[in-house]
């Protein structure tokens, strides 16, 4: 029992699209309309990785290669993070599920948590993925992403929010793109299907030639007006038009 008030289904926004397709970007810009915390499958592998843990050295190797790891390790990574008590007003899913056996597995533990499920996918056309992915940086620390060409960071290689060093992610070099897009394209654009024929929602949202800040709001709106998340929650983030005429 997550303690949730009442008997509303709390939303879990799943984050879908190819690498690069900004998942990591809207889900810290999705914060103003849902309440809940960003979970990146890809943010807590690295995190174990950094502390050099067990989980860490099973999934280096793995991710520097550009594959995916194995669907029990994710799973139980997730299965633990999604019953804490911060998910329970919600919360935004980011890299996961990315096979069909995660996905069963996360539809599962939604309908036995009582969370319903949203897809939001992020579709950005082939060329602009790779050009993206090999100019992007991160910031270590806070885990912001920047552009070299849409949107560098203020001074350049530095964090805009903490001053910290940006680096570029080791998989993010181009021959491991490659094999990214691929394990994209087999393994979990079929997913869409799999949401489809299990009832979830999805909402299809343009991912490109607009700002993050534009797409975040068309999500947040897209949501709300589908009572996919609460429009008072919205509001705040002025994504929802106003009623009155
Ligand atoms: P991106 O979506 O840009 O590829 P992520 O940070 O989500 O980056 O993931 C980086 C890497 O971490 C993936 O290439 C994969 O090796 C591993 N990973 C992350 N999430 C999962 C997952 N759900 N299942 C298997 N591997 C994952």
């Amino acid at each position: 029992d997550l303690g949730r008030p009442g008997s509303a289904l709390a939303p879990a926004v799943i984050l879908f699209g190819s690498p690069g397709s900004g998942k990591g970007t809207q889900a810290k810009l999705l914060k103003r309309c849902l309440d809940g915390p960003h979970i990146s499958t890809g943010d807590m592998l690295r995190t174990h990785i950094e502390a050099g843990d067990t989980i860490g050295r099973e999934s280096e190797g793995v991710i520097r290669s550009g594959r995916l790891v194995s669907d029990e390790l994710v799973n139980e990574l997730v299965e633990q993070r999604i019953q804490q008590l911060d998910c329970c007003s919600g919360m935004i899913l980011d890299g996961y599920p990315r096979t069909l056996n995660q996905a069963g597995v996360l539809l599962n533990l939604m309908q036995r948590l009582g969370f319903r499920p949203a897809v939001v996918y992020l579709i950005v056309d082939h060329e602009r993925i790779v050009r993206r992915l090999s100019g992007r940086r991160q910031c270590p620390v806070c885990g912001t992403l920047y552009s070299l060409k849409t949107n560098p960071p203020k001074v350049a290689g530095v964090c805009d929010l903490d001053g910290t060093t940006l680096v570029t992610r080791d998989d993010d070099r181009e021959s491991v793109i490659r094999a990214r897009l691929e394990e994209y394209e087999l393994q979990t654009r079929p997913l869409l299907d799999f949401f489809r024929k299990a009832g979830v929602s999805i909402f299809e949202i343009k991912g490109a030639s607009r700002t993050p800040e534009e797409i975040a709001n068309e999500i947040c709106s897209e949501l709300a007006n589908a009572g996919a998340i609460q429009p008072g929650l919205s509001q705040r983030g002025t994504a929802v038009p106003n009623a009155s005429v």
